[in-house]
């Protein structure tokens, strides 16, 4: 799909990978809504593309609630016309481990809320975001692209498994997609970044963080560019549908 004067949806663009994504697509010549909880983070943004002479609005919207995603796709729709992609990339951590023990007795557990929060956001977020999008494109009878951001992370890593869990059905909506929406030509991929520069990662140990740059293959980081690399491939290749892009340097958990 060429983007010149699209219209693209970005949840969680105010910042880190969604950030990144806009502006890589911006310079492209899309047009972007970014959405995010964040209204301070979102102004910033907008002034940063403006700066860049890319043409972006920022909507405010929590992705986990029905009311509040219905209501920003229906902003986006008058103020900036239907939109012809939408990105699902906001998405938080709550680490803890399902149980910690010590000597045999059960100390700690994963709350149901950390469990709850997760999921709300990381997958039910992707389906309310993901069918607001797909219902725009087929009432206006554009064609389209959703990219649904997942990780690496989605199974094995201690103390993830609401993190896990939400971003394996992420790739789940991603493939089912793929063929409920082809025959309104809506393509579906899922991009799952390795470990990225971000603040979210920035919250991480630094020991944490270099132990892990140690053992990817390409010995660091990601930058948030490869992820918007890896997003524009989707939007790019009218062949591809339903598969996964791990954007990793190789690393395997
Ligand atoms: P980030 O924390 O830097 O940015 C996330 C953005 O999402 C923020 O702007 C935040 O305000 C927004 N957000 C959070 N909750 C929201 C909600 N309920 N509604 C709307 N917006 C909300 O994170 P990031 O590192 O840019 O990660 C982006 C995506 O990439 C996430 O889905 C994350 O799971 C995934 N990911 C990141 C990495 C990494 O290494 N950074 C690795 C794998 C996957």
């Amino acid at each position: 799909m060429k983007l010149d004067g699209r219209v693209i949806a970005i949840t969680g663009g105010a910042r880190g990978l969604g950030y990144a994504v806009a502006l890589h697509l911006g310079q492209r010549g899309a047009r972007l809504a970014l959405m995010d909880i964040s209204g301070d983070a979102l102004d910033d943004a907008v002034s940063a593309l403006a700066r860049e002479g890319i043409d972006a609005r920022g909507v405010i919207v929590d992705v986990a609630d029905e009311a509040s995603v219905e209501q920003a796709f229906a902003q986006i729709a008058d103020t900036q016309g239907p939109i012809s992609g939408c990105i699902n990339n906001a998405g938080i951590t709550d680490d803890a481990l399902m149980v910690k023990a010590k000597q045999g007795q059960v100390d700690k557990r994963m709350s149901l809320a950390a469990w709850q929060r997760v999921i709300d956001i990381n997958l039910t977020g992707v389906f309310l975001c993901g069918r607001e999008a797909a219902t725009q494109m087929i009432e206006a009878n554009q064609t389209g692209v959703i990219v649904n951001i997942s990780s690496i992370s989605k199974a094995g890593n201690p103390g993830q498994s609401n993190y896990a869990a939400a971003k394996a059905g992420v790739h789940a909506l991603t493939v089912t997609w793929a063929s409920e929406l082809a025959r309104y030509g809506i393509r579906t991929g899922t991009v799952a970044p390795g470990f990225i520069d971000t603040e979210m990662t920035a919250s991480m140990r630094p020991d944490m963080l270099e132990r892990i740059a140690s053992r990817v293959p390409l010995k660091r980081l990601g930058e948030p560019d490869n992820i918007a690399q890896s997003v524009a491939f989707v939007f790019e290749n009218d062949y591809f549908s339903g598969r996964i892009i791990e954007c990793d340097g190789g690393l395997r958990l």
